[in-house]
């Protein structure tokens, strides 16, 4: 088998490819740093360990389960693999062996808790009872987890909806609550996460009620600040454990950008086959399609015999490389078509083994597989990574890529960017994945959509008194004088009470914006296949819009909003949809300010009005467009928070922008903006929204918003506040080194606009970015 070096040589060794690799980096071996077990380590433990092959920890496991046995809370953020999970069993079960103590484990997926238990049933320490509590955990089961778990594995589902609103069942667990593990927390971000937070703090809460006061040991992927991420999750302060001291092997990881296609205006299949050649928006140039190019790179993996897994973002995509692969190998050696395939998400386990074990024997060398293996099968020894597209976060593009390695042998990682600005700018920008990390994990506990709910079910739980309402934070005196308002509160002497006959609980899905759920149902069967978020259900559900659910496609046959019904069937048409809408923004408050020079930096709330107006068809793979249909929807009025910037006309000028030339270069500005907004926060663009103007009425200055696209804010606006300097600097990056000469998806058109990215000036957005930027300082703005 070939080393990393030699399989990426195969790779740039066809015609033209060479310059495909924007990047090569060289993550070296590094030996690990082994440390003595501590002295306060239960001898038996140790024991078990060893057992099963732990004969000394990491120090950066023992430096953060050291924090947690002291009493402080922490978080270890530090690399795939890593081992994690010692910094937390190793307190947790130390305190379960010497006596009454015990741990709840939160885990935001039942595969991730099915694991862990796993791992703790095959350790198998005595007098540590673990125990899932989930929706599947049947009724005798529950009863004898509440009564005997020392380890009990559940999610923040099960806290919100079972253990608080039944805690006086759970007294004995909560006053014996010593540590509260958030593996993967990373993932509670957005509006999910910030929901997320008000549950601990129900919990802290409650424990208190109990007399006990539990530390938390919060497990992430590696972000910047991971401190202060944690700590607003969990509302209290956690030290940060981020020096990584696991072995791992050499990794060669390529930065690799699909070419440019050229010409003509109508699509074609090329000579050799499978390529299709195409012109976006306004004759832009577009590229070739990630997935062609990912297939291409498998097919010749395959042939030179590296065993490679391909990730995609749907069954639909999976399906795609490896049918292409299949027919670019058949030719060549049809044997070795046989040995692709593709993966997705719902296959039962067996299947799962199945293709675990013919990827470890060698019969499949090549899988095209949605992240549904990223959880679901252990497949290590693979000889190369695919990654078509960014994955949408760092700790995902970690986690993928650390699936290759084999022992001693190092592996091949290759990142394939999608057409649009975020992508580009990663591969040309390498430190922004090896340097420093500025993307930080985001959340906004604060949003008062996200708290009044979970007031409620504090009040539900124990009454409210004054002294709880600091721990909910700086809103919720506000939110409790609203709430007995309207009656869902009743305030007495002694604090804040539910009177209500149903379920506070129940105000609020912990994965909704609040707002009714629209579920998704299958015309045909009448089988309800899920739900989507209010806020995003005119975007992504209206009649007419390809919609991939669990990496399945269907098409959305109508859309009914008073019924909070979207109905669908199974179908994959050659086109994908993307929904347009247009915004109209008003200023209601600024909460933080800062000038740079003559530019103005906002932070605030504004009221959102938006329209879906229409949709747009692109052929499936290649984005090339095939036309777009108008809708008709109710505009959305949202309430929610903003940054946006500020320049007076003379700076326009002095920067060599005309007056006429100014609405036109904010407009491209802003779409960048809203494209490089993730590579400081942990969100998508689809989470955010913009608006700009030559002159806005509440500013009366050319003014260019980005605001967060759910009630009440999510944390994205206020991140981008934050880190201003480094996104906009970026933003500025990506417009500059598109080679594009009038803009394309790559730097400055968006899927997403209103008004088909039309009019829009690229040189126009770098002068004024460099306007703004004149006096930006080097380092984020900071709160
Ligand atoms: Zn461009
Ligand atoms: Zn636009």
């Amino acid at each position: 088998m070939s080393p990393p070096g030699d399989l990426l040589a195969t790779l740039t060794a066809a015609p033209g490819r060479a310059d495909r690799v924007r990047h090569v980096e060289v993550v070296p071996a590094r030996a690990g740093r082994p440390v003595d077990w501590p002295d306060w380590v239960d001898t038996e433990l140790r024991a078990r360990f060893a057992a099963v092959g732990i004969a000394a920890p990491w120090s950066h496991q023992v430096e953060a389960a050291a924090h947690a046995w002291a009493g402080r809370s922490v978080v270890v953020a530090t690399g795939t693999a890593s081992g994690k999970s010692l910094a937390y069993l190793l307190p947790a079960l130390t305190a379960a062996r010497q006596g009454a103590a015990r741990t709840l484990y939160v885990s935001p997926t039942k595969a991730l808790a099915a694991d862990q238990l796993r791992a703790l049933e095959a350790l198998a320490v005595p007098e540590v009872i673990a125990s899932t509590y989930d929706g599947d955990t049947p009724i005798e089961a529950r009863d004898v987890a509440r009564a005997h778990a020392s380890y009990l594995l559940s999610n923040p589902d099960m806290l919100h909806r079972s253990i608080l609103p039944g805690h006086h069942r759970w007294a004995a667990f909560l006053r014996a609550l010593r540590f509260v593990v958030i593996d993967e927390c990373h993932g509670y971000r957005g509006v999910f996460g910030s929901h997320v937070a008000q549950v601990l703090r129900r919990l802290r809460r409650i424990c208190a009620t109990y007399g006990s006061e539990p530390v938390f040991i919060l497990a992430s992927a590696t972000t910047a600040t991971p401190e202060i991420s944690g700590s607003r999750l969990v509302g209290t302060s956690v030290v940060a454990v981020t020096n990584d001291q696991s072995p791992r092997g050499e990794t060669a990881f390529a930065l690799w950008e699909p070419p440019l296609l050229g010409g003509r205006r109508s699509a074609t299949r090329a000579a050799d086959g499978g390529e299709l050649v195409g012109r976006g928006e306004h004759g832009a140039p577009l590229r070739k399609s990630t997935l062609a190019e990912t297939a291409d790179l498998l097919s010749d993996l395959v042939a030179a015999g590296a065993r490679t897994v391909a990730f995609v973002r749907s069954r639909r995509a999976a399906e795609t490389v490896a049918t292409l692969t299949r027919s670019a190998l058949g030719p060549v050696e049809p044997s070795l078509a046989d040995q692709v395939a593709a993966y997705r998400a719902g296959y039962l386990p067996h299947e799962r083994r199945a293709l675990e074990a013919k990827l470890q024997s060698g019969t499949l060398r090549g899988v095209a597989a949605t992240n549904a293996l990223e959880l679901g099968v252990d497949v290590a020894h693979l000889d190369a990574v695919l990654m078509a597209g960014w994955p949408g976060t760092r700790a995902s593009l970690w986690q993928q890529a650390g699936r290759a390695g084999r022992a001693g042998q190092g592996a091949l990682a290759v990142l394939v960017a999608r057409d649009d600005p975020l992508d580009t700018y990663i591969v040309n920008n390498p430190d922004a994945i090896f340097g420093r990390p500025v993307e930080a994990t985001v959340l906004d506990p604060d949003n008062p959509y996200v708290l009044a709910p979970h007031l409620c079910a504090a009040a539900a739980e124990a009454p409210l008194t004054q002294d709880d309402v600091a721990l909910f934070g700086p809103s919720s005196p506000q939110v409790l004088v609203s709430l007995t308002e309207r009656r869902l509160l009743r305030r007495r002497e002694s604090g804040w009470y539910w009177t209500r006959h149903d379920r506070a609980a129940d105000l609020v899905d912990l994965r909704g914006t609040g707002g009714s759920l629209i579920r998704l149902v299958e015309g045909a069967t009448g089988r309800l296949l899920g739900t989507v978020d209010p806020a995003r259900a005119h975007a992504t559900v209206h009649a007419g819009a390809v919609y991939v659910h669990q990496g399945e496609t269907y098409v959305v046959e109508t859309l009914d909003l008073d019924e909070g019904v979207a109905v669908v069937r199974p179908e994959q048409p050659d086109h994908t949809t993307t929904a347009r809408d247009v915004t109209t923004l008003r200023v209601l408050d600024e909460d933080r300010s800062v000038m740079w020079g003559e530019a103005r930096l906002v932070f605030g709330s504004v009221e959102v009005t938006s329209r879906v107006v229409s949709y747009l068809k692109r052929r499936f793979g290649t984005g090339e467009i095939l036309g777009e249909d108008p809708l008709d929807l109710p505009a959305r009025l949202l309430r929610t928070r903003a940054v946006w910037w500020t320049l007076p006309d003379w700076r326009l000028r002095d920067a060599g922008i005309a007056e006429e030339e100014a609405p036109v270069a904010a407009h491209a500005a802003e779409h960048a903006a809203i494209g490089m907004l993730p590579l400081v926060a942990t969100c998508d663009r689809w989470d955010v929204g913009g608006m700009s103007t030559a002159r806005h009425p509440d500013t009366e200055l050319l003014t260019i918003f980005v605001h967060d696209g759910h009630p009440g804010g999510a944390g994205f606006a206020e991140r981008g506040y934050e880190a201003a300097p480094s996104w906009l600097r970026a933003t500025r990056e990506a417009i500059a080194a598109c080679p594009c000469d009038e803009g394309c998806p790559s730097c400055v058109q968006s899927p997403k606009c209103g008004n088909g990215n039309h009019p829009l000036d690229k040189i126009g957005a770098v002068r004024l970015l460099d306007a703004v930027l004149a006096c930006a300082p080097a380092e984020p703005v900071g709160r």
